[in-house]
């Protein structure tokens, strides 16, 4: 007879360690997360995040807060450790950050962890040096007062997560995202970040609006409305941005409560709501709103890295919510005053001059042009910019023309068009009556091009003086991602630290509509992490530099854009699959001659 002893037994504390820590540290990311907030639990009023590729090797975070004693340092690694909650009811009322007391267990359980702290009132700091959860060294060392926590080599014991991380590029980013998500809510804290001993943010102290300005860049000064609520159950104050200032895809959107990000999908929506008639309806607007509520009425616990809470009263939160941000557009004056049908991309594109200016559309027939590649329109894709809907008159969607004109034909044959409208351009091709749409019709010829220069190292104009963008931090950093297709394309581009001065330009594309430009590279880098590039930026240039409706063409200019199109290989959809021409054949208006 075989006896079987019990099986069941006690995980050792770094096998449990290693296990939670699962939960807590997914990447990076998530250790900046819990040591800047453990830095402000600490009351420190200077915190400083020191990263090493995307954290990777590096991530140190020093503070100048309380520090610990040394037995408070060796016990601060110990799961369930922690100086925040003494009894379970204390979890109802907190008001701290961290309170679970397992981050700093978990996190020295999957990497190699050099602490030093120092309380002001003791005479030297301890160091004490952590792998994989085991203490390997502890030691006096001279040291300022606060808490210096570097994390080495993260996941050096558990490849399976290493290898799960992304690029540096997308790591980075999440690390950024933690930082000013605390940052943001603490604004009489100073807050540096360092990437690769560059600096990447220095945020002074100073007030909410400055803080957000410093983060954003300086063209977010005038596009912050101040919204400010009291009421019994919440009180709501920060700021909405102006409608103008509304961007495609999500990005400065910021709920905190009690000083602490959050994620709320439907506290997002009221927002929208309040802004409902002042935005097309795919733009979403940017919000720092700061909530206060009573502790016991929310549960912060239901997630572990807790940026998803639960209110009690999320219906009346909403209403407030939605109320305050309307009354504060009111107040300023914000109302729906522009017409989207008139004028769809206006958040991004300089008005046409009132002045009637007319631009020539710098055409010329490239006779060796061979523009058979990868023309074919993708229908199945979302457009990204592309807001014109009003052709639904002529039923373009259906309309699958299949009217091409070849070059011989086309030398022989001589066109006659004009525009109307300031719209279109009326021609006829084989009998049939052809109204093109003169922007789609420019942008796909300037698509064409400029897809095949980017190819092969485009001609560029240096400008005199250098088109000069405001912006911010982490656009000039996903600006660099893309710097070296933007001078395949012919861009020089130089950046300050708030600043995007552009140099040169390819040929096609005029001063004027260099931030139109830069705004859309910026829109797409956010939806995408990775873009097929050549074919993005040509879309982005040729979107940007083509003539506009409204654009008045002389006579001249009109035949000439209609033999550009017509000679295309395929002429039928613009880069972002909208149909460019409707055919009308005689038929159909001998039918309505009836
Ligand atoms: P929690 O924050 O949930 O309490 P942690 O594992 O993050 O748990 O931290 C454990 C404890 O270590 C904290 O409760 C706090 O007392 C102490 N501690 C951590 N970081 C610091 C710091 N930067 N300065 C002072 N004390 C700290
Ligand atoms: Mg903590």
């Amino acid at each position: 007879m075989i006896s079987v002893g019990d099986v069941i037994q006690l995980l050792p504390d770094h096998v449990a360690n290693q296990i939670a820590a699962g939960e807590v540290v997914q990447r990076p990311a998530s250790v900046v997360k819990e040591l800047i907030e453990n830095a402000v639990d600490a009351k420190a009023d200077v915190i400083s995040l020191i990263v090493k590729d995307a954290g990777r090797t590096l991530i140190q975070v020093i503070d100048n807060g309380g520090g610990m004693s040394v037995t408070d340092l060796r016990m601060a690694f110990e799961r369930h450790a922690t100086s925040k909650i003494r009894a379970t009811e204390d979890i109802f009322s907190i008001k701290t950050k961290g309170f679970r007391g397992e981050a700093l267990a978990s996190i020295a359980a999957v990497a190699q962890v050099d602490a030093v702290s120092k309380r002001d009132s003791d005479e030297v700091a301890t160091r004490l040096i952590i792998e994989g959860g085991e203490v390997r060294d502890q030691s006096p060392e001279a040291s300022k007062a606060g808490t210096s926590i570097a994390v080495k080599n993260l996941f050096y014991n558990v490849p399976a997560r290493r290898n799960f991380l992304k690029s540096n590029q997308v790591e980075f980013k999440h690390i950024q995202d933690e930082f000013l998500r605390v940052a943001l809510a603490h604004e009489q804290i100073e807050f540096n970040l360092y990437h690769n001993d560059s600096e990447v943010y220095l945020l002074k102290k100073g007030n909410l609006k400055h803080r957000i300005v410093q983060v954003f860049g300086k063209k977010t000064e005038t596009q912050l409305v101040p919204i400010s609520e009291e009421t019994e159950i919440v009180s709501v104050k920060g700021f909405v941005g102006k409608p103008e200032s509304a961007k495609k895809a999500r990005g400065e959107q910021y709920f905190f409560v009690n000083e602490r990000f959050i994620r709320n999908n439907y506290l997002h929506k009221a927002i929208v709501d309040a802004f409902e008639h002042l935005l097309p309806s795919q733009y979403v607007p940017s919000y720092f709103l700061y909530l206060e509520i009573d502790p016991s009425k929310i549960d912060i616990n239901i997630h572990p890295t807790k940026t998803e809470i639960k209110f009690e009263d999320e219906y009346a939160i909403y209403a407030v919510l939605r109320a305050a941000v309307k009354h504060a557009l009111g107040q300023y004056n914000v109302t729906p005053s522009l017409d989207f049908e008139q004028n769809p991309d206006w958040a991004f594109i300089p008005s046409v001059p009132a002045n009637g200016t007319i631009k020539s559309p710098e055409i010329k027939v490239d006779r060796n042009y061979n523009p058979f590649e990868q023309s074919i329109p993708k229908r199945d894709v979302e457009p990204l910019h592309d807001l014109y809907k009003s052709f639904s008159e002529f039923e373009l969607e259906n309309n699958h023309p299949e009217a091409i004109l070849d070059k011989e034909e086309f030398e022989s044959v001589e066109i006659n068009a004009f525009q109307w409208q300031q719209k279109y351009i009326i021609t006829q091709f084989k009998g049939e009556l052809l109204i093109i749409d003169q922007h789609r019709a420019h942008s796909l010829i300037l698509f064409e091009k400029l897809k095949k220069s980017g190819e092969e190292n485009a001609l560029s104009q240096r400008l005199l003086f250098p088109v000069e963008i405001i912006s911010n931090p982490s656009e000039i950093n996903q600006l660099k991602n893309i710097e070296r297709d933007l001078l395949r394309f012919g861009f020089d581009v130089e950046f300050t630290e708030d600043q995007i001065l552009v140099n040169a330009l390819p040929t096609e594309i005029e001063p004027d509509n260099v931030p139109g430009i830069f705004a859309d590279f910026l829109t797409d880098l956010e939806l995408h992490d990775k873009i097929n590039f050549n074919t993005e930026i040509a879309k982005i240039l040729a979107k940007n530099a083509a003539i506009r409706k409204g654009d008045a063409l002389l006579p001249e200019q009109a035949k000439h854009l209609a033999q550009q199109l017509l000679t295309l290989r395929e002429p039928n959809f613009s880069p972002y699959g909208k149909p460019v021409f409707v055919q009308i054949p005689e038929s159909e208006i001998i039918k309505k001659l009836n």
